[in-house]
């Protein structure tokens, strides 16, 4: 007989599943809040609360105004790739929505206290279900949906010790926020830590003023708009001018068709643009939308989508290098660079 002993093929329990799902997917507090707020969004809210205890690890609920879930669907939403989002591989090919995997609350419930509160448009009560329990049961609440998460990582204590402070927790769960609105002007975001309102982003008119409520009002005169179309791709955003620049890249936005990304063409595009007007170490700050033709791009590629593939990286590439220089070249950036401005 050898040393080492070999067990039989077995498949994996569900739950098991699910728990390795959730280790690619959920890092942190701040993942589980971008996978909800990514759901609310989908759904169509115009609102969006956070509620948050102990930096997300305690406490993530987020609440929305969006179509809600009818009652005899709550237990498929837990269910693994289980989703209302995509049904055939054409759909997947041409995904518009930020969900299609069906995995990300089935992957929360595995590692968390999940519940779910949902009243459907149109259904004349909201019902709660529990995900531990598999209970539902009657409740109140207006049209739209709210999820909640309790201890984050009870199940896998491992996880839990690489999370850092309360503070840091929060400080992510309120960039993926950010990130989000950045996005969405359209839709009001709010987000509360222990009872206190810390952040809050109002319905905007205008992308320029969702811009100028997240990151001040400096912002918009520091910048330049950015508005280009190059075959079937348009950029759009603002870029800020050369003495904005910042000696840290953390005011780098990047969003294609709405999802936020990082990508290694896309800021090799921007730093291609700023190369003759920024020197040494300092990084570029914008806020950068690529609409591109669905087909064109792959969002398939990593479990948080954060990753996308093109099809033709080179026509991307130059579409963004010339939106931000043609940007940068026109009168206003001029006048928005000099002192006397
Ligand atoms: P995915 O978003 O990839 O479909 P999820 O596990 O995140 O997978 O969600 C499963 C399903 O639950 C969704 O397809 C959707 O139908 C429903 N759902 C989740 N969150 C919401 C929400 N906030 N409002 C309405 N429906 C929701
Ligand atoms: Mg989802």
């Amino acid at each position: 007989s050898s040393s080492t002993s070999r067990r039989p093929i077995r498949d994996l329990p569900d739950e098991l599943i699910s728990q390795i799902a959730a280790g690619e997917v959920v890092e942190r507090p701040a993942s589980v809040v971008r996978e909800l707020v990514d759901n609310a969004l989908d759904a169509g809210a115009n609102q969006i609360t956070v509620r948050l205890a102990a930096g997300g690890v305690r406490l993530i609920a987020v609440e929305d105004d969006g179509g809600g879930i009818p009652r005899d669907e709550l237990p498929l939403a837990l269910r693994r790739h289980a989703t209302s989002k995509i049904a055939s591989l054409a759909e997947l090919e041409s995904v518009g929505t930020m969900g299609f995997r069906g995995e990300a609350l089935a992957s929360i419930a595995s590692i968390a206290e999940l519940s779910l509160l949902s009243r459907h448009g149109g259904a004349d009560s909201a019902w709660q279900l529990d995900a531990r329990t598999g209970e539902l049961r009657p409740a109140a609440r207006s049209q739209g949906t709210t999820v909640e998460v309790r201890e984050l990582f009870f199940a896998t204590p491992a996880r839990r010790k690489f999370l850092k402070t309360d503070a840091t927790e929060l400080a992510h769960c309120i960039e993926a926020v950010r990130r989000h609105a950045l996005a969405r002007p359209d839709v009001g975001f709010a987000i509360w830590h222990e009872g206190r309102l810390v952040e809050q982003w109002r319905i905007a008119d205008t992308p320029a003023q969702r811009l100028s409520d997240v990151f001040g009002e400096d912002f918009i005169g520091q910048s330049v708009q950015v508005d280009h179309d190059e075959g079937a791709l348009h950029v759009r955003g603002h870029a800020g001018v050369p003495d904005a620049a910042r000696s840290r890249g953390d005011q780098q936005f990047f969003y294609v068709n709405g999802r936020f990304v990082r990508d290694k063409v896309l800021l090799h595009a921007v730093r291609a643009a700023y190369e003759d007007v920024l020197h040494g170490q300092r990084q570029p700050v914008f806020v950068l939308h690529l609409q591109i033709d669905p087909t064109r791009v792959d969002v398939n590629v990593h479990p948080t989508k954060i990753e996308v593939r093109f099809r033709d990286g080179r026509e991307v590439h130059s579409a963004v290098r010339h939106a931000i220089e043609n940007a940068l070249a026109a009168p206003r950036a001029a006048g928005a660079a000099s002192t006397d401005d």
